[in-house]
């Protein structure tokens, strides 16, 4: 835990879930006079190292949510693995909630997303919400869309644990029999890359669009965010506009991530976090006020700071535990990079860090971060 004294005055946020996105609100809580107790399912999670106070609990446990919220003014979230109905019935009970379950709804249940968002005349993939594989709309769906089709379960997924993309209907039917849930059929669009907009949205509905990125995914994962996203400036514009209609949309409070895919027709909404995002970690080197400290800043109640670019290209890396062991130490032995460790032992598959570098050359900052990256002993491959 931080050995950092409490500031007088501070607002205390409690946030659902203790791994890396907390911890690195812990590191961005004390510039920004936040007191971050966090709810981490153990002793060992991410976050403990760097925030002031801690409750140990499954984020699922009414109790345990009752515990966090007792001693905070606010609570936001690391991860939306949780209970919409639990956290409904918290505000219910006068606690404050930023984002409130309303716009959770949209990053928990991408079925909803897609069907709100549809709605709301913004563009998505054609899709159909089903719960069986004998629903007797499915036949002509899976008929117009061909062989471009994506299953995706509506709860629980991440890292593309969650997404299928079947070669045959009957594979398709299948899946959708075996998981027996509310799932999500769309067509597979033809994809010219996936770019990521992040939006700050304060209480009183001010927001601060951070530059939009270029997503490099492998296997449904994200292994690369690149500034300056890698799309003509007429794709950045729709990108804002969207992004401004969403937060508003959605009345979000705190970071709003949405991730795009770019096709021939133009940006298309792939999903939605209501939190500090995976392809906003370079803001912490990157720009001027980082997504975790306009997250806190938003959920505490105070105006957004500014977002302006540091340097004229950065690139992130995420790290992810190979067959051997991780070298942190080799990392920092690189230099011209900023490495972030998430404190956490060290897994095959496991996200166990980022590394960013700056400069002012694209491929420069790409060849440097992953360099830094390999030296790391990260799983993943560069494209
Ligand atoms: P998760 O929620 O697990 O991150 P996503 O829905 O973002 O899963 O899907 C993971 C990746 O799969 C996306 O980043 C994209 O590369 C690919 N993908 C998902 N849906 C589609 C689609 N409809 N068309 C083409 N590719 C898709």
């Amino acid at each position: 835990m931080s050995n950092t004294s409490q500031t007088s005055g501070a607002v205390h946020v409690g946030v659902i879930g203790g791994g890396q996105l907390a911890r690195m609100m812990g590191e961005a809580g004390h510039g920004v006079n936040v007191h971050l107790t966090v709810l981490a399912s153990s002793p060992d999670d991410a976050a403990i190292e760097h925030c002031d106070d801690a409750v140990i609990g499954d984020p699922q446990d009414f109790e345990a949510l009752e515990t966090l919220a007792s001693r905070v003014d606010v609570v936001t979230f690391d991860h939306e693995l949780v209970g919409l109905d639990q956290i409904a019935e918290l505000e219910r009970r006068g606690v404050v909630v930023r984002p409130g379950s309303h716009a959770l709804r949209f990053a928990v249940d991408k079925a909803y997303q897609r069907s709100a968002l549809a709605g709301a005349g913004l563009p998505v993939p054609r899709f159909m919400v089903v719960s069986s594989s004998s629903d007797p709309r499915l036949g002509a769906f899976l008929d117009e869309l061909g062989d471009a089709v994506v299953v995706k379960t509506a709860r629980g997924g991440y890292d593309g644990r969650g997404v299928w993309f079947p070669g045959s209907h009957e594979e398709a039917l299948e899946i959708i029999g075996r998981l027996d849930a509310e799932v999500v059929v769309e067509e597979r669009l033809e994809l010219l890359g996936e770019v990521a907009q992040l939006v700050a949205r304060a209480v009183d509905g001010s927001v601060m669009l951070y530059p939009l990125v270029t997503t490099v995914q492998s296997d449904g994962m994200c292994t690369e965010v690149r500034f300056p996203a890698e799309v003509a400036t007429v794709l950045a514009a729709q990108a804002e506009e969207l992004g401004e209609q969403l937060a508003s949309l959605l009345d979000a409070v705190g970071i709003l991530a949405i991730e795009f895919f770019v096709t021939h027709a133009g940006l298309v909404v792939n999903e939605v976090a209501l939190r500090p995002h995976n392809s906003g970690h370079w803001t912490i080197e990157g720009t001027t006020t980082s997504q975790f400290e306009n997250h806190l800043r938003a959920v505490s109640g105070q105006a957004l700071g500014v977002v302006t670019a540091t340097a004229p290209c950065a690139v992130m890396v995420n790290v992810v535990g190979d067959d051997e062991p991780s070298s942190l130490g080799a990392a920092l032995e690189v230099l011209g990079v900023h490495v972030h460790d998430y404190g956490k032992s060290w897994r095959p598959g496991r996200k166990l860090g980022h590394v960013t570098a700056l400069g002012d050359d694209a491929r420069a900052a790409h060849v440097q971060a992953w360099r830094g990256a390999r030296a790391y002993g990260t799983r993943t491959r560069e494209t």
